[in-house]
């Protein structure tokens, strides 16, 4: 490419990033390898074009096609969620939280979401997110001894509490959600049932976990963890919402909208309908599973015992870890993982307990069962002896011997 030669400074780190995701074991569970359609999407004209509104009634000229862009991208989420309608605005999953909020409640209303140290997100009422700063979140979580969520809690707390919104969703549970409580409890208190799908998106899409669509107000998400499209948020919801959704997101929190995301997002929903997607949201599923039992076997707690759907939490303590020693040392055998507090955690955030699992980017990349074993077998090692220099040697030499036969995008460096 000729920007190649312009902006060498740039391109330089580009195509060593690029090495760097070929190379090493991707294991963070919010992230994944976008196909070459999505990514090309990204770098075209699009980015060029000026479109504040939505198809139709835009307060720019010379939007006919971006028109049609937007209109693919949010029929084909309509057809893929099984929605009334979409929004296919927002920059990032935080900015369809927010415009979901703008849309459901008030500035200082309650919103009853989980707590972040058990798995919610920084835009479930972290007190220096906007979340946090608006609204009056108040927290459930998961059990002590189960670490699951138990729904006759949630209904306790909802029933004291009174929220305005009730908001189901997480970063960091490997259980299933169960939608159709959370609905029964929102409608028991008088709440809007928000769904934040962010980390299960292409789980849903692919038939490998149950839908929130039916039961929820009004479902946001992030395009680029499971669901395997563009850095970017989503939303659906019924037709009783849209009106108010659509304008949270413009004017509410956005300005011009990122036309050449959205065409990507179109791309990537249109392959994450295809047959193929589903059987890869199986297989990212039973990789997690695998992965999980093989930790267990070597002496890793899995928190909750086990996974159902892409990531699992892993406590590190029982080897003598702290989640920030475990993520060094997988990152100097070239695998990457993300320290996390796990639930009832002493630790501080930036040392923490764990480390949280995701399979969604490896499956991405063409691992399977067989892998999966070996993915345990090499991290149960090196946090065995994180310090063993000969064991390092050997797993790192494993790790780039397999991810060299398993490439991400087999023809090109960095795009
Ligand atoms: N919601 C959940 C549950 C998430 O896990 C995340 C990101 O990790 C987000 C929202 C926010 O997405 P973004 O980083 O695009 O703002």
């Amino acid at each position: 490419m000729d920007c190649k030669k312009t902006d060498d400074a740039v391109w330089k780190a580009v195509d060593l990033e690029a090495a760097r995701q070929e190379r090493q074991i991707e294991l963070i569970a919010s992230e994944n390898h976008a196909s070459r359609e999505v990514i090309a999407s990204m770098g075209t004209v699009l980015t060029n074009k000026y479109a504040e509104g939505y198809p139709g009634r835009r307060y720019y000229g010379g939007c006919e096609h971006v028109d049609t862009v937007e209109e693919l991208a949010r029929k084909r989420a309509i057809e893929l969620f099984g929605s009334e309608r979409a929004n296919a605005q927002p920059h990032s999953g935080t900015q369809a939280n927010m415009g979901a909020l703008m849309a459901l409640c008030k500035p200082g209303d309650k919103v009853l979401g989980m707590t972040l140290d058990h798995g919610g997100h920084l835009s479930h009422g972290h007190p220096k997110n906007f979340s946090g700063v608006f609204y009056e979140f108040h927290g459930y979580g998961v059990e002590e001894g189960s670490e699951r969520i138990d729904m006759d809690r949630v209904r306790e707390k909802a029933l004291e509490v009174r929220p305005q919104v009730l908001l189901a969703g997480a970063s960091a549970y490997s259980r299933p959600l169960d939608f159709a409580a959370f609905a029964a409890i929102a409608k028991e208190v008088g709440a809007y049932l928000m769904v934040d799908m962010a980390h299960i998106a292409g789980l849903v899409a692919g038939g490998a976990h149950a839908s929130p669509v039916p039961h929820a107000d009004v479902v946001t998400m992030t395009t680029h963890k499971t669901l395997r499209g563009p850095r970017g948020g989503l939303i659906v919801c019924g037709a009783d919402w849209i009106k108010q959704i659509n304008s949270a997101i413009f004017p509410g929190g956005q300005g011009g909208p990122l036309m050449h995301v959205i065409a990507a997002k179109a791309v990537a929903l249109r392959e994450a309908a295809s047959p193929e997607f589903g059987a890869y949201a199986r297989q990212v599923v039973e990789n997690a599973k695998t992965l999980a039992d093989g930790l267990s076997e070597r002496g890793l707690r899995i928190v909750s015992g086990g996974t159902d759907n892409h990531l699992m939490m892993v406590d590190v303590t029982a080897v003598g870890l702290t989640g920030a020693d475990a993520e060094d040392a997988l990152h100097r055998v070239d695998i990457t993982v993300n320290k996390n507090l796990i639930p009832y955690d002493k630790q501080p955030p930036m040392k923490a307990s764990g480390i949280r699992i995701g399979t969604a980017a490896v499956t991405t990349r063409g691992f399977g069962v067989p892998e999966m074993k070996r993915l345990a077998t090499w991290i149960a090692d090196v946090l065995a002896a994180p310090t063993d220099e000969a064991v390092a040697k050997r797993v790192g030499a494993e790790v780039v011997e397999l991810t060299s036969t398993h490439r991400i995008y087999p023809e090109t460096q960095s795009v």
